[in-house]
């Protein structure tokens, strides 16, 4: 085979489909959120405003959060030196375990390296070890999910995006005894809805199933403490699994879960993306914890988002 024909190929038919992707290559401008500078291929240099940044509330800007993280990288350097059971657990690693077990009203929290990695490794270790689980995803579930479910190979079902009905009657066409997991979003990404999460919950206690909602896009958003839509609803306790992000609203990177102690242990003990890879940079655990701390106090940015979000609403509706 001509390997680099092959990669030729494939690439110019999705340049044909209008499927390629190009790279805005820019330079974010501290203090002047959302402003950067684009380079071009050309070499010059462009002032730009982004505006599809999931930095929502501007965190990655806060002062309160750089300099945790300018204070993290003075005292401790700038890796964690290992992976979670090898000497890399650094002290910020555990106090920002314990802020999101607090944030979510859960017992435990478990940090990874991102959002698409905690789906990934949580799904994938929960839906393979529960001997003979059938999890019911949504048919709009982000990549993360559905790669960790499909990893696991157990038996799955998906259910029409936030039809808690179809989710029931495909429930019930399962054996009773079955342990089930339903995995589902709260904000969903690409058309900006938001799941039915009570309702989801009650089929899913009817059929004495689990449930893993992905908070990735709610999380600092939503909630009086920034817990996300099932906080804002008075929901959590509803959830077994809360799942998150440290790199949208919270302004940092990282991924997480939050549930029980023993849920917790048992991820943290059989999860090999957890287990075999280096921790996160004590840093960013710093400055995810300033900036979780910091939205659970302040309402401001949510209030000023839902504000702006309002106005461009009003505007485009008057324009048709
Ligand atoms: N879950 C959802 C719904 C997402 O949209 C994303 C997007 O990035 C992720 C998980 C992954 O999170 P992260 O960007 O932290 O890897």
């Amino acid at each position: 085979m001509d390997y680099e024909q092959f990669f030729a190929d494939r690439l110019s038919s999705l340049r044909d489909d209008g499927n390629y992707r190009v790279f805005a290559d820019l330079e974010r401008h501290a203090g002047q959120f959302p402003k950067a500078t684009r380079y071009r291929e050309d070499g010059s240099t462009q002032d730009v405003t982004v505006w599809c940044s999931n930095d929502y509330l501007g965190m990655g800007q806060n002062d309160k959060v750089v300099s945790a993280m300018h204070a993290a990288i003075d005292k401790c350097g700038t890796g964690a030196g290992g992976t979670r059971n090898i000497s890399g657990t650094n002290h910020y690693h555990v106090m920002l375990e314990r802020e999101l077990a607090d944030l979510h009203g859960k017992q435990a929290a478990l940090i990874f390296t991102s959002g698409y990695v905690s789906n990934w490794a949580a799904l994938g270790t929960l839906a393979a070890k529960i001997p003979g689980v059938i999890v019911y995803s949504d048919a709009l579930n982000h990549a993360s999910m559905i790669e960790g479910i499909r990893h696991s190979r157990c038996e799955k079902r998906v259910f029409r995006h936030n039809d808690w009905k179809d989710l029931d009657r495909l429930m019930s066409q399962d054996d009773p005894a079955a342990p089930k997991l339903v995995a589902f979003e709260s904000v969903y990404s690409m058309d900006g809805d938001i799941a039915p999460i009570k309702e989801i919950c009650d089929v899913a206690d009817r059929h004495n199933a689990m449930t893993y909602l992905d908070e990735v896009h709610a999380v600092g958003m939503y909630g009086p403490r920034g817990g996300g839509v099932a906080e804002r609803e008075g929901l959590m306790d509803r959830l077994t699994v809360i799942e998150g992000t440290l790199g949208k609203a919270f302004g940092v990177m990282g991924g997480y879960i939050t549930g029980s102690s023993n849920l917790i242990d048992f991820v943290r003990s059989f999860a090999s993306g957890f287990i075999f890879t280096t921790a996160l940079p004590p840093a960013l655990a710093a400055g995810a914890t300033a900036s979780i701390r910091h939205l659970k106090d302040s309402q401001a940015e949510r209030q000023m988002h839902q504000a702006n979000v309002a106005r461009v609403r009003a505007a485009l509706d008057a324009r048709g």
